[in-house]
């Protein structure tokens, strides 16, 4: 197959020729047999792979499965994804992590690489079977409680010790959860105005800061999750400096959203679509993670794509569910917040979106650059055109986008799994 006419990275045009699974070639005017697909002078980017995903399955297939979740992420440019351990039965076995993978290998449009659990049952009190799930076939390497924090600073001690032997990390939701009970909201002016129950940085940062410290100590990777705070880009900035193994993803709807939108949005007052964990925080926290994605500060663009279904989002805004979709909107929003604005060329969008999170991961045959030899996972994606954002038109199960009706810019017109297309001309093959 021959790609013809697409701009690597953003750069001169060139073809592409795909063999086997693998970049054979790429040039100008390349010769060769097989399909043509006519990229138009569109941008190639490495396919997107997401560190933090909730496929839902087991157990919410009302929600998600992984087969509409991986085909959200493929017409979101995702060739891979990290499906988090928060399912039911949890994913805290060998067994559990197991069957996902195989219903990845067996129905994704992505590759799926399952997430297990640190604790067991996610109840944070005794540590699962971490080495039977790396050990397993699907290879675990990312461990997290994602949901739950992981609070007691022992058993996070001896979960970052553990998963040393292998080279796996420990992926924190961070929430100190004494600090956020009955948490509903950023604590702020609005919180107050609202007589919402306030979700404090600090409840964020502590943890960070615990965390780095402690995986200072034992020598071990330590990946954070959602980071949402000014406060917690610090302590980041702070920690790496002094050469710590530690990494960081913001989700694309904390580099855009804001929590006055709790308070005025065209969606109205106290809309729980705009309800999330952790919460959509100040404008100046939004610089401050738009300026640390830029430095490299945080590593990674995660998309905590949380899907819901409609009863549990659309009720009243303390019973409602917590988190948002975010797969099918993430290169878009991106491109809003940190491309258009001058912050990001489409060479560090790649390192945020596919190199850095495939390494933190441990996911080889991603992240690679656009190169002969590398595997064939790439996204076609035009930066031009501006639409308004229809959910109907989502392959995910579930509707909880914030961005319905916004205008966003850009569209992924393809992409391709070893050389496979799972979308083209922005629908699923
Ligand atoms: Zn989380």
């Amino acid at each position: 197959m021959i790609i013809r006419n697409v701009r690597i990275l953003g750069g001169e045009p060139a073809d592409i020729r795909i063999q086997d699974g693998l970049i054979a070639e790429i040039g100008p005017a390349l010769q060769g047999d097989g399909d043509v697909v006519d990229g138009g002078g569109v941008i190639a980017l490495p396919g997107l792979v997401d560190l933090h995903t909730h496929l839902r399955e087991p157990g919410r297939e009302d929600a998600e499965t992984v087969r509409t979740g991986t085909q959200s992420a493929a017409r979101g440019g995702y060739t891979a994804v990290h499906a988090m351990a928060n399912t039911s039965p949890v994913a805290d076995t060998a067994g559990v992590v197991e069957q996902v993978w195989r219903l990845g290998r067996e129905f994704a449009h992505c590759d799926v690489q399952p997430v297990g659990a640190v604790t067991v049952g996610l109840d944070g009190r005794q540590l699962a079977e971490l080495g039977a799930m790396a050990d397993s076939a699907a290879g675990v390497r990312v461990f997290s409680d994602d949901g739950k924090c992981v609070s007691d600073a022992v058993l996070m001690r001896r979960a970052l010790e553990y998963v040393k032997a292998f080279d796996g990390v420990i992926a924190q939701h961070a929430q100190e959860p004494r600090l956020t009970e009955g948490a509903q909201m950023n604590e702020g002016v609005i919180s107050g105005r609202l007589g919402l129950t306030g979700w404090p940085a600090v409840a964020e940062e502590a943890i960070i800061a615990r965390d780095c410290l402690l995986a200072a100590h034992v020598g071990s990777r330590l990946h954070v999750c959602h980071v949402s705070t000014a406060g917690s880009v610090e302590i980041l900035r702070w920690a790496k400096s002094h050469g710590w193994n530690i990494t960081a993803e913001v989700t694309p709807h904390h580099l855009l959203l804001t929590d006055d939108l709790v308070e005025e949005s065209p969606a109205g007052a106290y809309n729980p679509i705009y309800k999330v964990n952790p919460p959509l925080r100040t404008r100046a926290d939004v610089a401050a993670l738009r300026a640390a994605l830029a430095d490299g500060t945080i590593d990674v663009v995660a998309t905590d794509h949380a899907p819901h279904p409609v009863e549990d989002k659309e009720t009243e805004w303390s019973a409602a569910a917590m988190g948002m979709i975010g797969l099918e909107t993430a290169l878009s929003v991106v491109q809003e917040a940190m491309v258009d604005t001058g912050l990001l060329d489409w060479a560090a969008v790649a390192d945020r979106m596919s190199a850095a999170p495939a390494r933190i991961g441990r996911l080889s045959g991603h992240g690679r650059p656009l190169e002969a030899g590398a595997p064939a996972n790439l996204t076609l994606y035009d930066p031009a055109p501006r639409t308004e954002v229809d959910p109907s038109a989502f392959a995910s199960k579930s509707r909880n986008t914030p961005y319905a009706g916004m205008t966003l810019p850009g569209r992924v017109v393809a992409t391709f799994l070893r050389g496979k297309p799972t979308v083209l001309e922005g629908k699923l093959v």
